[in-house]
């Protein structure tokens, strides 16, 4: 087959192409700003062909802050330097949203400021000086 007969199949293949298009857009709810954005089915595609099998759990941005945050948790590693960092987060207590001064570790509950005080401050059933 030559090249221009090639070209001719694909022109041909032009006009029912869009039909046949095996990825459509969707919709993705981000884990970590609760919003939804489009997984175009260009992204798709290009997930496919770098064999990538989970969909993207992040927006964008979302995803940036976050290569951003392992980022500088690297340098952070690699220098021995302590940086202040800020991650979002949700309150297991209260679900309101809060940064944290650390990368919180899978299945460790997170909580804000006011639930973190209110829960150290708790009596735990010892009175101090006994
Ligand atoms: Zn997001
Ligand atoms: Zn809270």
């Amino acid at each position: 087959m030559s090249e221009a007969t090639i070209r001719e199949a694909l022109d041909a293949a032009d006009g029912i192409s869009e039909a046949e298009t095996e990825f459509t857009d969707v919709e993705i709810l981000c884990i970590d700003c609760h919003h939804d954005f489009v997984w175009t089915a260009g992204e798709q595609a290009f997930f496919r062909d770098k064999k990538l099998t989970n969909p993207p759990k992040r927006c964008k941005p979302c995803k940036k802050l976050k290569n951003e945050r392992l980022a500088a948790i690297e340098r952070a590693q690699e220098t021995g330097v302590r940086q202040r960092i800020e991650v979002a987060a949700e309150c297991a207590r209260c679900q309101s949203m809060t940064t944290v001064p650390f990368y919180p570790s899978q299945g460790r509950p997170v909580y804000c400021r006011a639930c973190y005080l209110e829960i150290t401050a708790a009596p735990n059933g010892h009175q101090p000086g006994n």
